[in-house]
C-alpha cells in the first residue's frame, strides 16, 4: 500500500493543482488531508471541492473552525485575522457546512495510522510539535504505528528507536518495522521552512518520503492582491516562510 498525506492547503488552489498532478505520476492508492483546506489563500471554495472529491479523509483544521466560528482566532496573528474575515465572505454557504462538520482526528486501523490537524495530545488545542521535547510528549498519546500532523508548516519525521531514542529527518527514512513515527508533512500552500515549494508525505511499506513540487505561485499571488488579502501574506509565498 503506497499512501500521500497533505495538509495545510490554506486556499492555495494553484499549489494544490500541482499536488494532485505529482500524486498522479506516482502509484497512490489512498489520499489523507490533515486540515487547513482554507485561510490566507483566496480560493477557499475549489480547494474544498478538489480535497472532498479526491481525498479518503479530510480533517479540520484551526483555521477552518476559525472560518465557521468553531474556534476563537482572537489568538490568532492580524493578518490570519484579517484572511479568516474574507474568508467568512467569500466561502459558499455549502463549503461552510462542509468546515462544519470535518472531524478533528482519524485513525485508520488497517492502515495503523492516526491523523491529527495539530497534535495527537489535545487536539482542539491547537499546540505545535516542532523538535524532539515536542514529539515525546505526543508519542503517549496514539497507538498506531505511524502519526500524521500538520500545523506548523515545517515538514519533520521522527522516529521512536527501540532504545526509546527518537531520531528525526525532514527528507526521507526508513521506519525500522517495529518502530513508531511522527510525521509532519509540511504545507502545501504555505510552507514556512525557508524552501517555496508545496510539501506533502508519500508513504510505501517502511519508507516516509517528503515531497516537495514547484508551483506558480504568482498565479496564487495575484489572485491575492485582486482580493485584496494581507501584504505580507502574499510576500511569504514567494520565499516559504
Ligand atoms: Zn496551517
Amino acid at each position: 500500500m503506497v499512501y500521500a498525506v497533505i495538509s495545510d492547503v490554506h486556499a492555495n488552489f494553484s499549489a494544490l493543482k500541482s499536488v494532485f498532478f505529482d500524486l498522479k505520476t506516482r502509484n497512490i492508492q489512498k489520499i489523507y488531508f490533515l486540515g487547513d483546506a482554507v485561510g490566507y489563500g483566496p480560493e477557499p471554495n475549489e480547494c474544498l471541492e478538489l480535497l472532498k472529491s479526491e481525498c479518503r479523509v479530510v480533517l479540520a483544521g484551526n483555521h477552518d473552525w476559525g472560518v465557521c466560528g468553531l474556534t476563537d482566532i482572537k489568538n490568532f496573528n492580524v493578518y490570519a485575522r484579517q484572511a479568516i474575515e474574507w474568508t467568512r465572505t467569500n466561502i459558499s454557504i455549502y463549503h461552510l457546512e462542509l468546515l462544519r462538520k470535518l472531524s478533528l482526528s482519524f485513525r485508520d486501523e488497517d492502515e495503523g495510522v492516526s491523523l491529527v490537524h495539530a497534535t495527537p495530545c489535545e487536539p482542539d488545542r491547537w499546540h505545535y510539535l516542532m523538535d524532539v521535547s515536542d514529539a515525546e510528549l505526543n508519542f503517549g498519546c496514539f497507538n498506531t504505528r505511524f502519526c500524521f500532523v500538520g500545523h506548523s508548516h515545517r515538514p519533520l519525521i521522527i522516529e521512536k528507536l527501540p532504545s526509546g531514542d527518537l531520531a528525526t529527518e525532514r527528507r526521507k527514512k526508513h521506519v525500522g518495522r517495529d518502530n513508531r513515527c511522527i510525521i509532519n508533512c509540511g504545507s502545501v500552500g504555505q510552507p514556512r521552512d525557508g524552501d517555496n515549494r508545496a510539501s506533502y508525505a508519500v508513504i510505501d511499506e517502511d519508507m516516509v518520503e517528503i515531497v516537495r513540487v514547484s508551483y506558480d505561485y504568482s498565479d496564487t499571488q495575484k489572485k491575492m492582491e485582486q482580493a485584496g488579502l494581507p501584504l505580507p501574506l502574499i510576500e511569504r509565498l514567494s520565499v516559504g516562510l
